[in-house]
């Protein structure tokens, strides 16, 4: 059978018009919404809709969000709420709350507050007495997450550190410090600094701990791949020309669940012949450096194979 794609999506659309019309839009509220990281088509139905019942938009940079809407057919009244006027815009929005307005919040890409502006609007709005509605939608670090693999049921945990710290000093301390938490750690880094961070994490990571380096995710050169920190720099020497556009860096956990059982018949073998050569604090500083699992864990298992002997 034939269909009318024209009618079906026209009787689609109307059905989910009417969905949006029977939800419910409080007025004096604040609608906090996620927008695209670079698919325009990310936008959901939902955050289209939320703009259409928002008598005002606050935007981090109201010509990125004018050339969204241009997109999407949504024509409202741009207010600038970025980094340097939050608190001024802050009071704005309660005074607009006060009169009964609801109002949207966006940031550039992806969702607000998350390593960019928002967070303390938010809470200022809060301490006001307003209502915070989450539109949720895309966000860089999730959408790593999601393509990388590495979480799962049984290994749910992964931190997010933000945005890798620009000065160099500063830097290798703070990437030393995250690579010795032992679980997922997602980071943001600009694309005139990953070629220098990477170097700094193939020095300071165990060789065979994995990374994922996800690269201009949603758009035409999207590219996601997963390298162990000994092969780092060949990495970085073949992909020279790919250094650009907009980076999130996953630091995998110790072991995967998929390597777990593997890791931990090796790693066995190797402390059992480590214990036998050097102490057993060396023994666990190795096979730590080794990225096989953390230091107080080898440490543990090298004093039970020790006192097997
Ligand atoms: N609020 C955004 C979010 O929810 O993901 C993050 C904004 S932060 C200012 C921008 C950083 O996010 C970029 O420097 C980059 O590290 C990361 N990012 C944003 N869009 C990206 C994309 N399409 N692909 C990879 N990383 C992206």
């Amino acid at each position: 059978m034939q269909h009318d794609s024209k009618a079906v999506s026209t009787s689609l659309w109307d059905k989910l018009n009417q969905r949006a019309q029977s939800q419910d839009w409080p007025d004096s509220a604040l609608y906090v919404v996620a927008t695209p990281i670079g698919n325009m088509l990310d936008l959901s139905i939902r955050a289209w809709h939320t703009f259409m019942r928002c008598n005002v938009v606050a935007a981090e940079d109201t010509r990125t969000t004018k050339a969204l809407f241009n997109a999407w057919g949504i024509e409202r009244k741009l207010i600038a709420a970025h980094r340097h006027n939050e608190i001024e815009a802050a009071n704005t929005i309660i005074k607009k709350l006060s009169e009964g307005n609801r109002v949207a919040l966006v940031s550039d890409a992806g969702a607000p507050a998350i390593s960019d502006p928002g967070g303390r609007l938010v809470a200022m709005v809060l301490e006001a007495g307003y209502r915070v509605i989450p539109v949720p939608g895309p966000s860089a670090v999730v959408s790593a997450l999601m393509a990388s693999g590495v979480t799962s049921d049984a290994n749910p945990e992964f931190a997010f550190a933000g945005f890798v710290p620009s000065k160099t000093g500063a830097r290798s301390e703070w990437l030393q410090r995250w690579c010795n938490y032992g679980f997922v750690v997602a980071m943001y880094e600009s694309p005139h600094r990953i070629k220098n961070t990477l170097q700094a994490l193939a020095e300071i990571m165990p060789a065979q701990r994995l990374i994922t380096v996800a690269r201009e995710l949603t758009k035409k050169f999207e590219q996601i791949v997963t390298i162990k920190a000994t092969d780092i720099n060949s990495w970085l020497t073949e992909n020279e020309k790919k250094l650009q556009g907009e980076f999130v860096l996953i630091i995998h956990s110790w072991a995967t669940e998929s390597n777990s059982s593997e890791i931990g018949l090796q790693s066995k073998d190797l402390i059992k012949a480590l214990v036998q050569e050097v102490s057993v604090r060396d023994a666990a500083r190795v096979v730590a450096r080794l990225g096989i699992m953390p230091r107080d864990q080898a440490y543990k298992l090298a004093l039970e194979v020790k006192s097997g002997f």
